[in-house]
């Protein structure tokens, strides 16, 4: 009998990492988890920690600290390491740091032989997933960003809030760059199959200006969680949940993942945050939503910036 046995490996055994780590024990997402960090007594000690958990949890996982070597046989490598940003330091700076950090993963990540896919967290997470994907030579399909799920997550928790439905009854997406140049395309915003536009016009308790301010709260919320406890991880670590259980599950499960945009919405050559279907092979297929001409120049806009922003790196 052959067991079809899914193995994880988490690379970045941080906060973000470790957020993930715990939802993926309670959620029983995998068979196998390995946790790989450049500070090996962290993923040793976090290992030990998760394992402690085991008799009470109700999965069977196996949990423990590894090496790249761990990524020949994964079915997913989630990357959530990184470095911050120094004072003074500008985000072209960061981001040819973070090239050196994912130039010493990506590399004896491919060395291992890995065949699985790439699923990358560390900020600017567009950018980064872009990096894996070039550094990789993976096809694209396999390489994706936690993009906009997070945002996606957010703008659905306040909707729900603002109209008192249930959060999963809120069809709503954060698109483009996840952060400040991203966008909520309101004309595809529904709270079941009704437009949250046409719910707006009718009279009511409710009006359009509320949209703007969860729109602004939406994009707001990562600096004011920061500035309140210092780092954001609990949310992210839910959405590389999501987006884990849709890969290993092969859901097929509509996501505002990052992906390369290879035509839709007028793009190409750059990662971005869109709705896409994303199951067993990583990204299956982007599904193009019928934006407003105001909306398309928002998605050209936060793609531009982000195109831009790539093709200034050095990649040596
Ligand atoms: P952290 O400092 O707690 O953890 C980073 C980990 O990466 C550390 O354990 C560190 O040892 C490890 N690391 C650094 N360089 C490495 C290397 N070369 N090889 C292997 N491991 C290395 O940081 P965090 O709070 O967990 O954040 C991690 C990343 O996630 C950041 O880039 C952050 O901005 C990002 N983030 C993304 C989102 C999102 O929505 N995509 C949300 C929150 C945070």
């Amino acid at each position: 009998m052959e067991l079809d046995r899914k193995k994880v490996v988490l690379i970045g055994a941080g906060l973000v990492g470790m957020s993930f780590a715990y939802a993926a024990l309670n959620q029983s997402l995998c068979d196998e988890l390995v946790l790989v960090d450049i500070n090996q007594q962290r993923a040793e000690g976090e290992a030990m920690d998760l394992n402690h958990g085991l008799a009470f949890s109700s999965s069977h996982m196996r949990i423990q600290a590894g090496t790249y070597q761990d990524c020949s046989d994964a079915d997913l490598a989630v990357i959530c390491a990184g470095v911050a940003q120094k004072p003074g330091e500008s985000r072209i700076d960061l981001l040819q740091r973070n090239v050196k950090v994912f130039q010493s993963i990506i590399g004896p990540v491919m060395a291992s032989g890995f065949k699985g896919i790439l699923l990358v967290a560390t900020n600017p997470v567009d950018i980064m997933t872009q990096i894996a994907y070039t550094l990789s030579g993976l096809p694209a399909r396999q390489v994706l960003g936690t993009g906009t799920t997070l945002d996606t997550a957010r703008l659905r928790y306040l909707l729900g809030a603002h109209f008192q439905v249930d959060p999963r009854n809120v069809h709503a997406y954060v698109m483009g760059e996840h952060g400040d140049s991203e966008f909520v395309p309101w004309s595809q915003a529904m709270i079941a199959t009704k437009p949250v536009l046409e719910i707006c016009q009718q009279d009511g308790p409710w009006s359009m200006e509320p949209l703007k301010e969860i729109q602004t709260q939406v994009r707001e919320a990562a600096q004011k969680i920061i500035q309140a406890k210092g780092a954001t991880y609990y949310g992210i670590g839910m959405s590389l949940a999501r987006v884990t259980r849709a890969i290993l599950g092969h859901e097929n499960s509509i996501l505002t993942v990052s992906s390369l945009l290879q035509g839709a919405y007028g793009q190409k050559d750059v990662y971005a945050g869109a709705p896409c279907v994303v199951g067993g092979e990583g990204i299956r297929s982007c599904l193009e939503l019928s934006l407003t001409s105001k909306e398309l120049e928002s998605m050209d806009a936060s793609c531009s910036m982000l195109r831009e922003t790539f093709q200034q790196l050095s990649l040596g």
